[in-house]
């Protein structure tokens, strides 16, 4: 075939379709960016994460970008959260390096929690402005 446009129900990896018999997936997960599809076994992603990638707008590998500073650059500093595969630079979430194993980012840890002691001297009060950054948000 000739070059096709954008096809969001062909994976890009091994450009099978939904209903091809690859691994046994038939869900194809795609970027919002480009339109891209892919298997997420091609992909690298577990069921698991592909739940959690339907429910905001995923970005394929290409156009990942940095959740906290919005950039694509440096990414060998980029990491990718094991859950909802967001990508984060070491250095915007203050790690020198990025962790081996796993990692999951703040947004599915939960609330902001950065110390699991009961800290008696953070009032109810302080909860306003959860700093809560997203990548963008998500238009339809
Ligand atoms: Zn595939
Ligand atoms: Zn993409
Ligand atoms: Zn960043
Ligand atoms: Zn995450």
């Amino acid at each position: 075939q000739e070059a096709a446009p954008v096809d969001s129900s062909v994976c890009s990896i091994c450009t099978q379709g939904q209903n091809s018999e690859v691994k046994g997936e038939s869900d194809l997960v795609v970027c919002s960016e480009c339109n891209k599809g892919g298997h997420p076994g091609c992909l690298d992603l577990t069921n698991e994460m592909v739940t959690v990638i339907k429910t905001y707008p995923w970005q394929c590998m290409d156009c990942k970008t940095c959740v906290e500073c919005m950039d694509p650059y440096d990414e060998d500093k980029m990491m990718f959260c094991d859950l909802c595969d967001r990508g984060y630079h070491t250095f915007c979430v203050g790690l020198k390096s990025i962790p081996t194993g796993h990692w999951k980012c703040k947004s599915c840890k939960g609330p902001e929690t950065p110390k699991p002691s009961k800290s008696s001297k953070t009032p109810k009060s302080s909860k306003s402005g959860t700093g809560k950054k997203r990548g963008r948000p998500p238009l339809k």
